[in-house]
């Protein structure tokens, strides 16, 4: 009885701490490397995939696509490393409750971050249907109109604190067009 007692009232509210903790760490780790790292050349390899990709691809007219993003030049796997780096730290410095949910929050976190910048870019995604998502989404749109501002995927009170942040402008701004539509539009310019 005291077991139960203890994990259910010390224990189990500590691992969910952990986890969001950890979240936060990651979206606030997130937005300060897509800030120093994927829009300045110290970036490297980083800033070249990022504009040449990912800003590439998603531009003014163009910002959402029927077709998802491929691989080429996908900076995902960079951040394998310091996130596996850490997580080995964690589990010789953490008890093993405490490794487990700080594993489970940075996966989660992790899987989010990649699935949102995705979801934000396809052409009619059935999570339009949310305010919440069409938030983010015109949020995430400003950052590719405006590359200075709003570095956050998930969560955009770090863009506040780093004084980047941008509201969305106001109904009278174009509806984006998919990029397929672009793209046949350019082709039928060169015909
Ligand atoms: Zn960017
Ligand atoms: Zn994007």
């Amino acid at each position: 009885m005291i077991g139960w007692l203890q994990w259910s009232l010390i224990e189990f509210p500590l691992c969910v701490g952990a986890a969001i903790s950890t979240h936060l760490v990651m979206s606030c780790g997130q937005t300060l490397m897509h800030y120093w790292l994927g829009h300045r050349r110290i970036g490297g390899i980083l800033f070249r995939n990022h504009i040449n990709y990912h800003h590439a691809r998603y531009a003014r007219g163009h910002l959402t696509s029927t077709v998802p993003e491929g691989s080429e030049g996908n900076n995902t796997p960079y951040f394998y490393i310091p996130v596996l780096l850490v997580g080995a730290a964690a589990y010789f410095v953490l008890p093993l409750g405490l490794f487990i949910a700080v594993t489970a929050g940075a996966g989660a976190s992790f899987y989010a971050h990649v699935w949102f910048d995705k979801a934000y870019h396809i052409d009619g995604s059935y999570l339009e249907r949310f305010a919440w998502f069409r938030r983010k989404q015109q949020l995430h749109f400003v950052h590719h109109l405006h590359a200075n501002a709003n570095f956050a995927v998930i969560d955009f009170f770090w863009d506040r604190l780093l004084g980047t942040y941008r509201e969305p402008s106001g109904p009278t701004s174009k509806p984006p067009i998919p990029a397929d539509a672009a793209v046949r539009a350019i082709t039928r310019e060169k015909h």
